[in-house]
């Protein structure tokens, strides 16, 4: 099969479904065609394994001459920022073929892609449902095999959460590991740029792609990297498993719970051990996240001022009423509800009592991890506590849909790498999400326990 085939093949489906699936905002169908054709000349027998091959990448990532919304009306004009974001650079130079940007919650915040201020993408397994967030655009484009590989950005599960939603693999690597310049950045401190694909397999080839030192990031950690897909088929014999009673606690719907409890089981069958244990202050996970990530936001969202670029309010008549009239225009509610609450957090008399605070919560967070990993190997739970719930069920009520991230966020909070495996369906044939959270740096683990149950 030609790169050519190949690529028209993606476009087909996405002809065929994305109109009941909404996950791309923009296409990119003239220049994937035209380099699809270009490389078409080139394949040989030293091709790298992701040579041609068709990506979609989430919108929050920078794409030279290709639109980049963050799904927010600000950025509606944003087609030519002065360079590609790191990842692009390390796919292109593996030869992908980029098919277009997907659809998010605007600026990552949110769990179900509802916030996108464009359009509601839709759950491949079944319509009526939200396909997660904030990468829902990446895990539905995949799910609905418009495109095999997808890049998201995860800050406090935004990989994981729509991954299980939609059945898909996704990983959230530790942070450091993937270079975050040319991500837009939501909350620096928690981003990480990550691979959402249909297989394991897949997954370890698209991440080993992304890795590396980057200098343009100042975060960006100077590590070795092992090769990834080497550590696939060492099996699991030996290895002792723990399970955080948190996780599996009040609020965790009984067939998540059936579901992780039978991959265990799979799990002991394999040689593994599991036992279970406490990360005592994951309670306050969902409180120190949100009053940290919308902290950073709202310093990091203070660029958007209508003066560089991005849209500017034609009603101001002078410099002040632009910042403002830019903003408000250009924003969506809950983006204006995080910087109201982190402008708040951070203000002098508050800063303390807040953000301090939550900083402090968040070394004890990452502490208990620490401890857990002096004696196991991995981490394994649930990546949610519910299946994909219905488009409009908790777009009202903010909190609820905050308290959510109850099993995600701690990851982000202590930085170690998560990722979600398909695991099993509900009884209305939603899938349902296994979590494995690994040490730092620690993603070879994770993705030897995700192939061995696969
Ligand atoms: N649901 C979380 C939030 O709304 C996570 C978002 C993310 O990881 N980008 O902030």
């Amino acid at each position: 099969i030609s790169v050519s085939d190949l690529v028209s093949e993606s476009f087909n489906r996405i002809n065929a479904v994305d109109h009941q699936i909404n996950a791309f905002l923009t296409l990119n169908e003239e220049e994937a065609r035209n380099k699809a054709k270009a490389l078409d000349d080139q394949v040989g027998p030293n091709s790298s394994i992701l040579f041609g091959m068709p990506i979609g990448i989430k919108d929050n990532i920078v794409t030279k001459g290709l639109r980049t919304t963050c799904a927010s009306q600000f950025l509606s004009n944003f087609r030519d920022p002065l360079y590609d974001a790191t990842v692009m650079d390390k796919l292109n130079a593996e030869n992908t073929v980029t098919i277009g940007k997907l659809n998010m919650d605007e600026f990552a915040m949110g769990s179900s892609t509802e916030n996108s201020s464009y359009v509601k993408t839709r759950n491949p397994w079944n319509t009526d449902h939200v396909p997660g967030g904030s990468s829902g655009g990446s895990a539905a484009a995949v799910a609905a095999g418009e495109v095999f590989f997808s890049l998201g950005s995860d800050t406090g599960g935004s990989i994981r959460q729509p991954a299980a939603f939609c059945g898909v693999v996704g990983l959230k690597p530790t942070y450091g590991l993937v270079s975050r310049f040319g991500l837009v950045a939501f909350a620096s401190s928690l981003d990480q740029i990550g691979p959402i694909t249909r297989t394991v397999e897949d997954n370890a080839h698209l991440l080993q792609a992304i890795v590396g030192h980057d200098p343009m990031d100042s975060t960006s950690a100077n590590v070795d990297v092992p090769t990834y897909s080497e550590s696939l088929e060492q099996g699991v014999n030996g290895l002792r498993i723990a399970v955080p009673k948190e996780y599996l606690g009040e609020g965790v719907d009984p067939e998540v719970k059936a579901a992780v409890m039978s991959a265990l089981k799979v799990y002991e069958s394999l040689g593994a051990t599991w036992e279970e244990v406490s990360l005592p202050h994951s309670k306050y996970a969902v409180a120190a996240y949100y009053l940290l990530s919308s902290s950073e936001a709202s310093a990091n969202l203070a660029r958007f001022d209508g003066v560089r670029y991005g849209v500017r309010s034609e009603k101001a008549e002078n410099m002040i009423d632009m910042f403002k009239m830019s903003r408000s225009e250009g924003f969506g509610d809950e983006v204006k509800r995080r910087i109201m609450l982190g402008t708040f957090a951070l203000s002098s008399g508050y800063y303390d009592a807040y953000y301090k605070k939550a900083q402090k919560v968040r070394t004890l967070i990452k502490n208990d991890f620490e401890k857990i990993f002096e004696k196991f190997d991995i981490i394994v739970g649930p990546t949610t506590p519910t299946p994909a719930y219905k488009i409009g069920e908790k777009i009202d009520d903010p909190l609820t849909m905050y308290a959510d991230d109850i099993v995600t966020s701690p990851i982000n909070l202590a930085g170690v790498p998560g990722m979600s495996i398909p695991c099993g369906f509900s009884s209305k044939g939603l899938p349902i999400g296994l979590q494995l959270i690994g040490d730092h740096f620690d993603e070879k683990t994770l993705y030897q326990f995700a192939y061995a149950f696969e």
